[in-house]
């Protein structure tokens, strides 16, 4: 499968900065037979909800896997938990969060789950995460810090529900959305 993968950090974990955690969370998914190929570089940008909040570091890669989603999710996961994830209410801190962005042009579980995570208001997204895969990852259209380094890495990628490139939904974007810092390492 060709996948595309969104890494983010905003937190330290045993003195690892949220790039270190980054660099360290790609050596590990190399190690689990996730192939990496192109990666963005990373994007600074402020927590959504509180603006006061340590910085976000985000960025986007391509790789291919030879086992079946739910493995790439498991996978993931296992990464997060190695780097410190420790799950509080949504949205809070983390030490590395690892999204399965898209998977070929599957829609999992099927489009009406896809559409239902899609339309779900911001209130309720707070208060409830899906407890199954759900592909492409309901947020993409919402989120500079995923676009803006998607964008770079794969402007024609192309949303297989929405049918929009990678750069037509960041374009769509509030012009507030689209300015980042980039990492200087
Ligand atoms: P968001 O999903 O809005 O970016 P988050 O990444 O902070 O929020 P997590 O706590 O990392 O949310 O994940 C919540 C649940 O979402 C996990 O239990 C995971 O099983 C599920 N999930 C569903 N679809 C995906 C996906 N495409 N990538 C990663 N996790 C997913
Ligand atoms: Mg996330
Ligand atoms: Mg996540």
């Amino acid at each position: 499968m060709d996948v595309i993968i969104g890494l983010g950090s905003n937190q330290e974990y045993r003195e690892m900065k949220p790039f270190e955690i980054l660099n360290n969370a790609k050596k590990k998914m190399e190690r689990r037979k996730i192939v990496l190929g192109t990666q963005s570089k990373v994007y600074i940008s402020h927590p959504f909800s509180d603006t006061s909040g340590p910085k976000y570091s985000n960025s986007v890669l391509i790789a291919t896997y030879a086992g079946k989603p739910h493995e790439l999710l498991f996978e993931l996961q296992q990464i997060e938990y190695e780097l410190g994830r420790v799950r509080h209410e949504r949205w809070g801190n983390r030490s590395c969060d690892l999204d399965i962005l898209a998977i070929d042009d599957l829609i999992l579980p099927n489009i009406i789950e896809f559409n239902h995570w899609v339309s779900i208001g911001l209130n309720e997204q707070i208060k409830i995460s899906p407890t199954e895969l759900i592909v492409p990852h309901p947020r993409i259209q919402d989120r500079g810090f995923v676009l803006k380094p998607l964008v770079s890495i794969f402007p024609n990628w192309k949303h297989p529900v929405f049918k929009k490139t990678a750069s037509d939904l960041f374009n769509s974007l509030p012009d507030d959305q689209k300015v980042f810092d980039v990492e200087l390492t």
